[in-house]
């Protein structure tokens, strides 16, 4: 057999590395949505499913994609980004310990505090863009699990994967890196280190704003917290249903190409805005000025990703008025979608917010990058 180059990642996720010969010709996946399967008159099972809460066909080549899109073992999908996180959370015991960022994805925060307040969980709260942070956190012996988010909500504060893996792991613990910003497109947390990846397929991976999903992906199946992880799924029932499993596939063939080009466009942005008189700050690991761009430069690839923040000067006032001003930037939260989307998170989190008032999060999708740096320029005219 000749030697051939193995196919880039683009090549293989742009068919759903489905196989039309297996599948009666088809070039497009399946979708099953039969809750049952059923058995021969010996009762043996007839293909080797046997019922939709604990595995489902349709998501098998979708966890397949992301699996290898991630270097790891083993992904499975879940009926969202909470749900997958709260699997994690869920492996662990009262007594265990976590230590986890400060700035992360609002909700996700919230909830992982009252739970673990609420079941017995030591929680410590850091900022793990710190590297010595997690090192100073973790208790050997104690400490069952880190989780970071890298680049952060809403400052993409970047942390340096490497690092908590080596502190997690000298404590005993797991990491898990919640990469729904950086997408599998820019970051391979698992080959830094880290023993989970964390999505929600929401964003990014399905790339629509039409699915909501959740991810875990792992580096080894075999370790005593996956499966239970693996067992929360099954067990809580919160896996992902057939039809959206089956859009979110769909949604990843184009996942490079999408994701490319809105990180490109969200340099473009980043790099305009940079010394606007009307704007503070540009908030974008992409650029220099940037806290965490040194680490950002040497754990991604292939571009910094599609989010960024934007903090106006004048305040809360002005930036609600830039954001109220803008017509090709949707005014709606989530991200990850191909349609651009401007918001002012201060507003979405309540009075209780540690975001600053001045910052609106953008989210950026595929448009000209021209068009949406206007409708930025033509907003910030009006305050
Ligand atoms: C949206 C989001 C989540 C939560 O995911 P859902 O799909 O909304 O449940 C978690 N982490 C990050 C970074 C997110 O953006």
């Amino acid at each position: 057999m000749s030697k051939r180059k193995p196919p880039h990642p683009e090549t293989w996720v742009a068919k759903g590395l489905h196989d039309p010969a297996a599948d009666g010709g088809a070039v497009v996946p399946p979708l099953q949505p039969s809750t049952t399967f059923a058995r021969d008159a010996d009762y043996r099972l007839i293909g080797g499913d046997v019922y939709q809460r604990p595995d489902s066909p349709t998501l098998r080549p979708a966890e397949d994609v992301l699996a290898r899109l991630e270097g790891g073992a083993e992904a499975l999908l879940f009926a969202s980004g909470m749900a997958a996180a709260a699997a994690v959370v869920q492996a662990l015991r009262p007594g265990d310990h976590v230590v986890a960022q400060r700035t992360m994805y609002w909700s996700l925060r919230n909830w992982l505090v009252g739970f673990c307040r609420d079941w017995g969980i030591g929680l410590d709260l850091v900022d793990a863009a710190d590297p010595d942070a997690v090192a100073r956190a973790v208790r050997k012996g104690e400490t069952k699990l880190v989780w970071v988010e890298t680049p952060c909500n809403p400052t993409w504060d970047v942390v340096d994967i490497a690092a908590a893996a080596e502190a997690a792991h000298e404590a005993g613990a797991s990491l898990a890196v919640d990469s729904t910003s950086a997408t599998p497109v820019h970051s391979r947390p698992l080959e830094l280190g880290a023993d989970i990846v964390h999505h929600s397929a929401t964003k990014f991976l399905n790339g629509h704003s039409d699915v909501v999903a959740g991810a875990l992906v792992a580096k080894d199946t075999g370790s005593p917290l996956w499966q239970r992880v693996r067992a929360n799924r099954r067990d809580h029932g919160g896996i992902l249903g057939p039809f959206e499993g089956w859009l979110l596939l769909r949604g990843m063939r184009t996942l490079f190409l999408r994701v490319t080009r809105a990180s490109a466009t969200a340099m473009k942005i980043a790099r305009h805005f940079e010394r606007h008189p009307k704007i503070a700050a540009v908030l974008y690991p992409g650029l220099e000025s940037h806290p965490g761009h040194g680490t950002a430069a040497m754990q991604m690839h292939d571009g910094f990703g599609a989010m960024l923040s934007l903090r106006v000067a004048g305040g809360r006032e002005a930036a609600l008025r830039v954001a109220g001003g803008c017509e090709v930037f949707l005014r709606a939260t989530s991200l990850g979608g191909v349609e651009s989307l401007i918001e002012h998170r201060a507003s979405i989190e309540g009075p209780e917010s540690p975001i600053p008032d001045d910052l609106l999060r953008l989210s950026i999708g595929i448009e000209h990058p021209d068009d949406l740096i206007a409708d930025l320029e033509r907003a910030l005219k009006a305050v």
